[in-house]
């Protein structure tokens, strides 16, 4: 008997089920219903078809309902809904160009993504106000730009669809603001990254605005909470993305408690003829083991070939998904896996953190560029939590090769030890995962003990205020350094020793890290007991922010 596979949406998760389902079975009957007007469409590539780095509107398709029907022998409907779920007579009804009909199915797959959020405010549904998440809302958008020639461009929203816009505008030459409710930008990176992202941004022409609400827009403005108003031809909103779940919880499957569909570990819902992938989901964080949504397209292709998997018979499990997620910010890459700082000490882990600033490449090689790589570790058990990077070159690797050892449950110990490959013009001997492992185990072992720029900034604020002791040299002092931090250079400290306290608590900070290190071992070993680097040096202080800087 022919098994009738039904899916319900044909983009990352749908069209993936439906090849997958194909190779595992030559004799099912493949249906896909999409509302849409196109089916498998590389939706990550539309701000690049804005940008024009895409020229071809073509690329972005591809496939088409002949194409699959030549290939895999899949029928695909478009410009069709599934409105209504039958669970009992296991069908479903669509609604299409000819009306309504009742596709009977065996096995059914949800892979209906997301909605971005559309905010209720004045002025929200003017001609100007664009989203981006379909290949019409980028065919509109291109024709407006194309057509009335908009001079001036908001985005509302920091996330990392919102600044491949904010990129993509400045590059058509609108003078482009990016407006984020938050205190930074890339929320889902610790806010450090935030701040060098934005520093990028704005190098590159963009104007960044945070902590601020957009309240309304009108006559190509947009007014803000503080009253500020910004001209705006053009006005993007870019603000999160919502599960499409109108169909699920019609049909009485169950919901969690992130606002995601519960599918159990063979992505199976409650009803277990139906199956579900992608955005629409709620599914396990691999670190933390909480449940979480993670709107990615990678998780929803691998999710879509399970479910099709599943659906078929084989028995393939979803371990889960560690959000490993890359974005390109002009020049600059920054990417993340796994727990932030911040996430990390929500679910609860005694969370430690290892800054390094280092070269991707040896420096004695042209071309080295300066990457800054965070790991977040368990100070308990020295497990990697997640790390978070950005630079100009070199981060995508890093990022990587820690999704790869969060995907081991690797520890510092087993970083510090990674054979990475080396050569001058890829890496450096200590490749800089080796070197930041380093320094997470001698913080552990108090070896060389850490606090993070804001644990630093947070001591300065009580009344046992450490002394911040600056080893940098007298220029890099006398550019920028800490109001009421002591100045002494590293190679002078042995000999100023008398100079310094022994009852109180000394928190050493150079531009980077690696000279406070050195400083941190030579007051360890001369009896000073309480004493600690400040990871990620002044730069990390920089990227923190909030701290009283004299020039
Ligand atoms: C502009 C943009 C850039 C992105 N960039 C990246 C990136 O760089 N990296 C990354 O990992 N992710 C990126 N994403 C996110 C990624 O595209 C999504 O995570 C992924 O597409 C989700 O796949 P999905 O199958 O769950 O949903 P989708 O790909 O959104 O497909 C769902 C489909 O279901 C259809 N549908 C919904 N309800 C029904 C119904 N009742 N009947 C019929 N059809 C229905 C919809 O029309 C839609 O086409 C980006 C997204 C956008 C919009």
């Amino acid at each position: 008997m022919k098994t009738k596979i039904v899916i319900v949406g044909g983009v990352a998760g749908g069209a993936t089920a439906a090849a997958r389902a194909r190779r595992i079975s030559e004799e099912a009957e493949i249906t896909v219903v999409e509302r849409g007007p196109y089916v498998s469409y590389a939706n990550c590539g539309l701000p690049y078809f804005i940008s024009r780095d895409i020229e071809k509107r073509s690329e972005l398709l591809l496939q088409t309902p002949e194409g699959f029907d030549a290939r895999y022998g899949v029928r695909v409907l478009l410009e069709t809904e599934a409105i209504e779920i039958d669970r009992l007579g296991k069908k479903v009804l669509v609604r299409g160009k000819g009306g309504e009909s009742w596709l009977a199915y065996d096995k059914l797959i949800l892979a209906q993504g997301g909605n971005p959020i559309t905010p209720s405010m004045p002025g929200a549904d003017a001609p100007y106000v664009f989203k981006l998440w379909t290949v019409p809302d980028m065919d509109r958008m291109h024709a407006y730009i194309e057509k009335d020639k908009p001079r001036t461009a908001v985005v509302v929203g920091g996330g990392f669809i919102g600044l491949e816009m904010a990129e993509a505008l400045k590059k058509r030459g609108l003078a482009t603001t990016v407006v984020e409710l938050l205190p930074s930008v890339m929320a889902t990176m610790d806010p450090e990254f935030g701040h060098q992202v934005a520093s990028v941004l704005e190098a590159n022409g963009v104007k960044v605005l945070t902590g601020v609400k957009v309240e309304s827009v009108a006559d190509s403005t947009v007014v803000l909470g503080d009253g500020r108003r910004l001209p705006a031809d053009l006005v993007l909103f870019s603000v999160g993305v919502r599960p499409e779940l109108t169909l699920a919880r019609k049909a009485g499957l169950e919901i969690g408690s992130t606002g995601g569909l519960v599918v159990d570990d063979h992505l199976r819902t409650a009803d277990p003829d139906i199956y579900a992938a992608g955005d629409m989901l709620e599914i396990l964080h691999k670190v933390s083991g909480r449940r979480v949504r993670v709107p990615l397209a990678g998780p929803a292709n691998r999710q879509g070939r399970i479910a099709a998997s599943n659906a078929l018979g084989l028995a393939m499990r979803y371990q889960g998904a560690l959000g490993t997620s890359a974005v390109k910010i002009f020049e600059a890459t920054a990417a993340a896996t796994g727990l932030s700082e911040r996430s990390a000490r929500e679910a609860g882990f005694a969370v430690g953190v290892a800054v390094i600033y280092k070269g991707h490449h040896a420096g004695y090689y042209p071309g080295a560029e300066e990457l800054s790589l965070k790991l977040i570790y368990d100070k308990k058990t020295a497990r990697l939590l997640g790390a978070q990077a950005f630079g100009p070159a070199g981060v995508d690797k890093r990022i990587d090769v820690l999704a790869t050892a969060l995907a081991g449950k690797l520890t510092l110990h087993d970083l510090a030890e990674l054979d990475l490959a080396y050569a001058p013009p890829y890496s450096t001997a200590n490749d800089p995962i080796n070197l930041a492992a380093f320094i997470g185990i001698n913080d552990l072992s108090g070896f060389s003990p850490l606090v993070t720029a804001a644990e630093l900034k947070a001591e300065l604020a009580t009344p046992k205020a450490p002394l911040v002791l600056d080893v940098r040299t007298l220029g890099e002092y006398e550019a920028s350094h800490l109001a009421g931090a002591m100045h002494l250079p590293v190679d002078d400290l042995r000999f100023e020793l008398d100079r310094l306290p022994k009852d109180r608590r000394i928190v050493v900070h150079c531009r980077s890290g690696f000279r406070a290190h050195l400083a941190v071992r030579i007051l360890k070993q001369h009896g000073f007991t309480d004493v600690a680097n400040v990871t990620g040096g002044h730069m990390s202080m920089v990227a923190e922010g909030g701290f009283n800087w004299e020039t």
